[in-house]
């Protein structure tokens, strides 16, 4: 499976931008327009798990991913071990 190595690198910065304003209009206020902090919120996945980080962004081995998959990744490459409390 040589070929998975050979994922473009756009493809892995999972990010887009969406227009998430709806409501910032309020009255006395209007939205603000093009200047409107809600209308280009920068949405980034997780390379592995494919879901929104919601949080912070974690870049491993070239891969953005959230908490959960560093963590798996880090146990998985053995840079940490995971030990249990029983
Ligand atoms: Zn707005
Ligand atoms: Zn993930």
């Amino acid at each position: 499976m040589a070929s998975a190595l050979q994922v473009d690198k756009e493809e892995l910065m999972a990010r887009r931008y969406e227009n998430d304003c709806c409501d910032c209009a309020v009255p006395g206020y209007p939205c603000l327009g093009s200047a409107c902090p809600n209308r280009n919120v920068l949405y980034i996945s997780c390379d592995k798990c494919d879901e929104d980080i919601d949080g912070e962004v974690y870049i491993y081995d070239g891969k953005e991913c959230c908490k959960d998959c560093l963590l798996d990744a880090l146990i998985e490459d053995g840079v940490i071990k995971k030990e249990g409390l029983r």
